[in-house]
């Protein structure tokens, strides 16, 4: 089996409901594992380093693309957000299987630089309704709500580049759909 079948990509606006796809998906299957990204932003309520993110400062976080040890990064309204090869790199070569929760950009690159990973797109319902779970999620303020919104528009126009895109009416559907998707490219020749 070709070891890049063991990435999958999962993107989408954010407030699409990918963190959750991702712990139902990783509930089922649990020797999935995470891909932890570096982000310049502050921690969330709850958030842990290493965990949920890397939290690192800006200079830091230059420092690491300097030292070429981001495998792909992206400025994201107005924070970088990035993956370190080492989450990558390990569990590439040992055959694990591994989800990365990022944006557009970042899953181009990655299909790029491995052109089997699986990439799937989750869509909300519409952008309305987008706008409602942003709000509702209560965890960026009403400016950065806007921001995400409008760049939401923007990632909606890169749907056809991924494998699958999936709307996500109920969250264990998506799951299901994206893990069955998932196994039947890893056991294709
Ligand atoms: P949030 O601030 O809501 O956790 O994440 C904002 C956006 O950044 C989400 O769309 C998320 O998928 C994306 N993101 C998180 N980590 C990375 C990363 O390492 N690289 C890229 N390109 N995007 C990321």
């Amino acid at each position: 089996m070709n070891k890049e079948r063991c990435l999958l990509v999962v993107s989408g606006p954010s407030g699409a409901g990918k963190d959750t796809i991702v712990r139902l998906m990783r509930r089922r299957c649990p020797e999935i594992e995470m891909s932890v990204s570096a982000t310049t932003r502050a921690p969330r309520k709850g958030e842990k380093d290493g965990v949920h993110y890397y939290f690192l400062t800006k200079e830091c976080f230059e420092e690491k693309i300097e030292r070429g040890e981001m495998l792909e990064y992206v400025h994201y309204c107005g924070y970088y957000y990035g993956t370190p090869r080492s989450e990558i790199d390990r569990r590439l070569e040992q055959g694990t299987r591994v989800i990365l929760n990022i944006e557009v950009v970042g899953a181009a690159r990655l299909k790029s630089l491995y052109p089997q990973a699986t990439l799937v797109f989750i869509k909300p319902p519409s952008l309305e309704e987008l706008g409602r779970r942003l709000r509702k999620r209560g965890t960026e303020p009403e400016q950065m709500i806007v921001q995400r919104l409008k760049r939401a528009a923007e990632e909606l126009e890169c749907e056809h580049e991924y494998d699958a895109s999936i709307v996500n009416e109920t969250a264990q559907s998506c799951a299901n759909q994206i893990l069955e998707l998932w196994e039947r490219r890893l056991c294709e020749n």
